[in-house]
């Protein structure tokens, strides 16, 4: 049967430009897969990075990790889903920039009702990752005061509600007074806009000198020290994206002069690996959802042939929020 789609491809890496709308032909589903027919797709940092080589994988290549739909065809030995089951997936082979696609069911739960599918696209990846750096990375009990860095952002905005949720109180930093107020507005104690106050000053007097034991860090390089100088002695950074670009170049001796501090780089991957491991962090996402501890915060919505212009806007720090290219 015939089942050509549209979908995003990348020939090259580079700019925007790169980006290509092309048919393709969805095959039927191998053993262990689904066929989505996708309603809406989220849009992430990490699709960047993949764009512009910062992160590789073998040319010609689609984009995109997440995204939610309905169950089109189910393949061999897939137990849990079946044909019509409304679904969302946040962790898949790279490619989800497409009308329809085929995914290891493994990869994929259901989005529970009242869910709508442009939510379970705008969170599935970034109310995961929230989900482990808080419950899991270091796991807050409620009651600490904590670094959050880009809090207006994708992950951001989540980690924000997730946080008040807990009992923890959120510093987030944001690069303008409007995305200051937002992510307040979505729960955060306090916001610095590092364009007017220095992060490190306002940490110690917001934690009246004593600093946090966490920071959260999803900007990279330009963050990197003013992060470590946040932390309280034996503190713990989480350094987990490269917005601004990667860190490198470390002497681990610094981490011994700011104090006995930890570091580590966590992945999504590691911590959804199984489909029970994802189900379980999936399962405490929607059930904040569903008690409305944490709204979706959809900033900006683009068609799918629009991709280019939406990590354009992702990467200028123009979008609040989640992203999703919504398809028909
Ligand atoms: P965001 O919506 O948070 O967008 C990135 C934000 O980073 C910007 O809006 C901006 O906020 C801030 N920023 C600071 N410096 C720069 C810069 N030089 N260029 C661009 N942005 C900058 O993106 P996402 O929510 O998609 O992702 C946030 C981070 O989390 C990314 O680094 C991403 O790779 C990472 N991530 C990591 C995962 C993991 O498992 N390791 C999983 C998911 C996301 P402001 O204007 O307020 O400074």
């Amino acid at each position: 049967m015939e089942n050509q789609v549209k979908a995003i491809r990348i020939e090259k890496n580079g700019g925007p430009e790169v980006l290509k709308l092309v048919t393709l032909q969805v095959p039927p589903p191998e053993k262990g897969e689904v066929t989505i027919r996708q309603k809406a797709i989220g849009l992430n940092y990490i699709d960047i990075y993949f764009r512009t080589g910062l992160y590789s994988h073998p040319l010609p290549h689609g984009l995109g990790f997440e995204a939610s739909g309905v169950v089109e065809a189910v393949g061999q030995d897939v137990r849990h889903l079946k044909v019509g089951d409304r679904v969302a997936y946040g962790q898949s082979p790279i490619g989800a920039y497409a009308e329809a696609r085929n995914v290891p069911a493994d990869r994929v739960v259901k989005i529970p009702k009242g869910v709508a599918f442009d939510e379970a696209a705008a969170i599935m990846l970034k109310g995961l990752t929230v989900q482990y750096l808080f419950r899991q990375t270091y796991r807050l009990q409620g009651g600490e005061t904590i670094l959050f860095h880009a809090a207006a952002g994708g992950v951001g905005l989540i980690a924000c509600q997730w946080a008040k949720a807990l009992g923890v109180k959120l510093i987030g930093t944001a690069s303008t007074p409007e995305k200051a107020a937002l992510a307040k507005q979505h729960g955060a104690w306090e916001v610095i806009d590092y364009s007017r106050e220095d992060v490190v000053e306002r940490v110690k007097e917001l934690t009246n000198g004593k600093k946090v034991p966490v920071v959260y860090d999803g900007v990279g390089k330009d963050t990197w020290l003013t992060s470590l100088d946040c932390l309280e002695p034996r503190g713990l950074m989480v350094s987990f994206g490269n917005a601004s670009g990667s860190v490198e170049g470390v002497n681990l001796g610094v981490l011994a002069s700011k104090g006995s501090l930890f570091v580590t780089r966590p992945t999504l991957g590691t911590h959804v690996a199984t489909l029970e491991k994802m189900q379980s962090a999936a399962d405490e996402l929607f059930s904040l959802v569903g008690k409305k501890k944490i709204k979706v915060a959809i900033g900006q919505r683009f068609p799918l042939e629009a991709a280019g212009d939406a990590q354009e806007a992702l990467a200028a720090r123009k979008t609040t929020g989640a992203t999703v290219f919504t398809l028909d």
